[in-house]
């Protein structure tokens, strides 16, 4: 049996008739950005996400990129990012003109180590960026807590996260602004591109709302230096149809880990996904370590399962940030996972035999 890493089929059977009817009326609406889909969709978002507002962008880069522009974070400035996080997090401070100062995760969450972040604070220090990585909610209470005691922004990365909690409280509600993703592959996915922030800051959405088109709220009439990220009109729409699966979508993520974990516990060599007290875990990424991870990932490849890695090269070790001048072992712990990590086939549909076969395959490795 060919297991792949990720696979649509499952969900696009369910929504495959609704996406075609939306798709027909936006066709025929002959409005293509920014009219009532995204108005609509946008609405309920925000309600999903517990947030007064959710402003549609691009994409998840570009949505925490304006994120940042709203807090007037630019040249000069430092934001703190994980040492372990997919590249977009520290570009998005990149672009802005700041610094991205990495500080590392805790070995057992993976997720940013609330106990590490003050010593990384100086007085260039504007925001704190947790990311919710592999779906799991940060320490959010614990991030918090610096951010007030230091003045400064918290902007969450809940890219990955979208349905889960920290103390009951959504992911994606707790920074002052805070951007994600609705890249086809994440828990929430467009047919394409697409992202969106979420804030309950009536400026800070005003002024998003500004950056994301031209730096404009009234047409022709430009107050900042803005972009054009917005979201497509025809991406919020199936976003809509999308959104009202999503809570059984998270449910399925979350028992396809516990086959996972069932039949994987007895596995000495293996480290498996473990959840914080306080948070939930929304499975975007089933993760787990080993020493011998190459060679079990070939060894899975050659049995016809697909596995990724997330993600390979941390980022002090990218040529892309060569210029922060970071060596090899300034971050053991992400080196570590970056070294160790495997990521198992896991999207809705997947059913609980293909997940005994890949425990299977894994528990026979030698
Ligand atoms: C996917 C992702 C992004 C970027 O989203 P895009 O829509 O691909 O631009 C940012 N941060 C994290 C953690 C992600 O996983």
């Amino acid at each position: 049996m060919k297991i792949p890493f990720l696979s649509f089929e499952e969900t696009n059977r369910k929504i495959k008739s609704e996406i075609l009817t939306s798709f027909e009326e936006f066709f025929d609406k002959s409005w293509y950005i920014l009219g009532d889909s995204v108005k609509k969709f946008e609405k309920e978002y925000a309600t999903f996400n517990n947030v007064e507002y959710a402003i549609g962008i691009s994409n998840g880069l570009d949505a925490l990129h304006v994120a940042l522009k709203t807090l007037d974070i630019g040249s000069g400035d430092e934001v703190i990012i994980p040492s372990n996080t997919f590249i977009a997090s520290a570009l998005a401070v990149s672009y802005t003109g700041a610094k991205p100062v990495l500080v590392e995760p805790d070995r057992k969450t993976y997720n940013i180590d609330p106990g590490k972040i003050e010593s990384a604070i100086t007085f260039k220090t504007k925001a704190i960026m947790p990311v919710h990585l592999y779906g799991q909610a940060c320490e959010m209470d614990a991030i918090m807590a610096i951010a007030q005691k230091h003045n400064l922004y918290i902007v969450e990365d809940n890219a990955q996260s979208q349905g889960a909690t920290f103390n009951g409280r959504m992911t994606g509600s707790f920074g002052d602004i805070n951007g994600t993703s609705f890249y086809p592959g994440k828990n929430l996915g467009a047919l394409g591109d697409a992202g969106a922030l979420t804030t309950n800051n009536s400026k800070l959405a005003q002024k998003a709302n500004a950056f994301r088109n031209y730096g404009s709220t009234k047409k022709y009439y430009n107050e900042v230096i803005g972009f054009n990220m917005r979201l497509d009109e025809c991406q919020a729409a199936f976003l809509s149809i999308k959104l009202q699966y999503l809570k059984n979508w998270t449910e399925e993520r979350k028992q396809i880990a516990a086959w996972y974990d069932e039949a994987l516990c007895g596995n000495q060599e293996l480290i498996l996904p473990a959840t914080a007290k306080n948070a939930t875990h929304a499975y975007h990424l089933y993760v787990i370590r080993t020493k011998r991870r190459n060679e079990l990932q070939k060894h899975l490849s050659s049995n016809g399962i697909g596995t990724l890695i997330h993600y390979p090269v941390p980022i002090h070790l990218q040529e892309a940030y060569r210029n922060l001048d970071y060596k090899k072992g300034d971050f053991p712990i992400a080196e570590e996972i970056a070294n160790s990590c495997l990521s198992l086939p896991m999207w809705p549909g997947i059913t609980k035999s293909m997940v005994e076969e890949v425990a299977q395959i894994i528990n026979k490795f030698k």
